[in-house]
């Protein structure tokens, strides 16, 4: 009985070894990939990533690494794996926002679908994007929380989607989305829950690609 014991206790020490490396070698690759633009062994980077996702947060605030860059890593790296089929797609995209992107004054309705209906009424970055979606052929959305993107998926079936979040969410949902259609994902500017910005040159030239 006792071996068994220490039979068990070594294979967890030698698995939370190999865990710990895999996770070392896989962070280092997305760093290096993230720094020099250049991705490498994208799907070993994200399937580890993907896998051991708290182990990696954790490992990253051990050695007070920033909490964002595992998510930064990650969706820059899934931007660059599915921008191809994403340029491929040519009618029936969406482009969804966050509603903290809002005009604090902002009079638009809620539709417990869809989100808010956006009036163009020219207070916040959304007037400009609304006419930059009927230009490049999206339809665009802005949603009070990530339960909305499955919804509007499910009601109109786009064939690409262009998102805008905070890290920990966006990189959730192109996580989601990624199996389902090719997405784009842009980071917020200004982090939050309200009055917050995104690089919206950034998101017009998604729309253009
Ligand atoms: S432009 Fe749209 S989202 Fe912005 S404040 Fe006006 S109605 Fe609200």
């Amino acid at each position: 009985m006792e071996l068994s014991y220490e039979f068990i206790g070594i294979i967890t020490i030698y698995s939370l070894i190999f865990v710990s490396i895999l996770i070392i070698i896989a962070l280092g690759i997305g760093v290096y990939s993230f720094q020099k633009k250049k991705i490498i062994f994208p799907r070993f980077v994200l399937f580890v990533l993907d896998m051991f996702y708290a182990p990696t947060k954790w490992i990253c605030s051990v050695f007070s690494i920033k909490k964002t860059l595992v998510d930064e890593i990650m969706i820059e790296i899934r931007n660059a794996t599915l921008v191809e089929d994403f340029k491929k797609v040519k009618d029936n995209k969406i482009f969804i926002g966050p509603q903290c992107m809002r005009h604090p004054e902002c009079k638009a309705r809620c539709d417990p679908q869809i989100g808010y209906i956006c009036m163009g009424c020219g207070k916040c970055d959304y007037a400009r994007l609304k006419k930059e979606c009927e230009k490049y052929n999206f339809k665009m959305f802005i949603v009070p929380g990530n339960s909305f993107v499955m919804k509007i998926i499910r009601k109109y079936k786009p064939k690409a989607a262009i998102g805008v979040a905070c890290f920990g969410e966006l990189n959730e949902s192109m996580h989601d989305l990624s199996f389902i259609i090719p997405v784009q994902g842009v980071t917020l500017l200004r982090d939050g829950c309200f009055n917050t910005a995104a690089n919206v040159e950034e998101i017009i030239e998604k729309m253009r690609l």
